[in-house]
């Protein structure tokens, strides 16, 4: 039976302790000698209770306390019942780690955590698997001295982990990785692996087959354009023949435009060319696309003012730059109804080199904005076929800039005009010497 600890109970029982021995110290006439008697003795049990404890502590197997009474049942009660609370709760969290260790196990990806000084805290058996690591043995040490690939390394040092990287693996060259790092906690780091090899093969053989049928389907196209030239050269022809011809014509060009901007497309996709190595002369090029723009522009009768910065070169790939400004610049004179007002500019700003065409045209509502510059995504489908546009401009311009470490802007209000610009950041500006 438990009895809830009394202090008063407890001082009760020292006091009629110590009076027993004060009465036979009363009666033999030595009351001190007695008193002190019954204090040792005091000690005594105290100290063999001490013993006893230590002994339970520290050398019993067994769970349960030995029966004792008075204080040192309480002790012995308190101790028992932290133990126990202490063993469930350990059970539980061991529970709780078994389940998230077969959880991860479950999982199909590689996961490694990190702490804040890059050492390894735990990682799954994919981990173990596609990564090489050993468990335990790879435990406390650092991430970035066992998986060696430089871009994994800069990556994993950047500490931007907006964007995954994808990665040949580290056991095996013909496999290919996507590293996803995810920040938790304090300065930990998750990081998981995915095999995108099947992925990246399907990728790279998309890529490879639009390549290969707009170039197979160019010398065919070229062919018939000839013949059709030559059809429509002759002027005997009755005239249903000739409007017939007129249109195929007209439709075999648009054809070779869209193999043309899906080659160039591809060309980018599959370009390796580094942006630092060349400088670009863009007031040169703007000259150019000028006068194109000029040529272009004799049907529509635009005012198209270039207000360009002669110093301003920069550090890039020429034909892409090129065919960039000049998808943007067609664009305003395409699809800005007649008599318009565009202005190209190419100025420097606070963040590098600016690239903008403004135009005065009917402008794009808001909810194409998102979209519109997705591979075939037209506006206004039947006024783009009219224009002969291959619905690719705006996704070659993306492409480039992305190459180029930068990104279109669009601004725009529907019936007022749009503003198509991007910057170059100021480390690609070349300073003049
Ligand atoms: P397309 O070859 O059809 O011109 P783009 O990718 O260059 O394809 O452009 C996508 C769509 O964006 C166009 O169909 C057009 O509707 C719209 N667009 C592009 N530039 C302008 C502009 N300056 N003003 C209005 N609409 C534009």
């Amino acid at each position: 039976m438990y009895y809830p600890f009394s202090w008063l109970r407890s001082t009760a029982r020292l006091f009629l302790y110590l009076q027993i021995f004060a009465l036979i110290g009363w009666y033999l006439e030595d009351l001190l000698l007695a008193v002190c008697l019954g204090a040792v003795g005091l000690l005594l049990i105290n100290y063999w209770h001490l013993f006893r404890l230590n002994r339970w502590l520290w050398h019993s197997r067994k769970m349960s306390p030995p029966t004792v009474r008075g204080v040192w049942e309480h002790i012995y009660e308190g101790i028992y019942y932290l133990q126990r609370r202490n063993r469930n709760k350990r059970k539980e969290l061991g529970l709780l780690v078994k389940r998230f260790r077969e959880g991860s196990e479950a999982l199909p990806d590689a996961a490694v955590v990190v702490d804040a000084k890059a050492g390894i805290v735990w990682c799954n058996r994919l981990a173990r698997l596609e990564l090489g690591l050993k468990w335990p043995a790879d435990a406390g040490r650092r991430l970035d001295n066992l998986i060696r690939h430089p871009q994994f390394i800069e990556y994993f040092h950047a500490g931007d982990y907006h964007f995954p990287i994808e990665v040949p693996s580290p056991t095996n060259p013909n496999k290919t990785f996507e590293y996803r790092i995810m920040p938790y906690g304090d300065d930990h780091l998750l990081l998981i692996v995915r095999n995108v090899t099947r992925l990246s093969q399907l990728e790279e053989m998309r890529k490879d087959f639009v390549a290969n049928v707009s170039h197979e389907l160019r010398t065919p196209l070229t062919v018939i354009n000839g013949y059709l030239e030559i059809l429509s050269a002759d002027d005997e022809t009755d005239p249903f023949l000739h409007k017939a011809l007129k249109e195929m014509t007209s439709q075999t060009h648009r054809m070779q435009n869209l193999i043309e901007d899906l080659l160039v497309l591809s060309r980018i996709e599959a370009s390796s060319e580094r942006i630092y190595e060349k400088v670009v002369d863009m007031p040169t090029m703007l000259k150019q696309l000028q006068i194109e723009a000029q040529t272009l522009n004799r049907e529509k009768g635009h005012t198209i003012e270039f207000h360009v910065d002669q110093q301003l070169k920069v550090f890039g790939i020429e034909t892409e730059l090129r065919s960039a400004c000049s998808n943007l610049v067609f664009n305003a004179i395409h699809y800005t109804p007649a008599g318009g007002h565009i202005e190209v500019t190419w100025q420097r700003s606070v963040q590098g080199a600016r690239f903008a065409v403004i135009d005065n045209g009917d402008g794009i509502a808001q909810d194409h904005l998102a979209r519109i510059t997705e591979r075939f995504y037209r506006v206004d489908k039947a006024r783009s076929r009219k224009t002969g546009g291959s619905g690719l401009g705006l996704s070659i311009v993306k492409h480039v800039l992305s190459h180029h470490n930068s990104q279109l802007e669009i601004a725009s209000t529907v019936g007022e005009g749009c503003e198509f610009s991007f910057v170059l950041d100021s480390e690609l500006i070349q300073e003049p010497q």
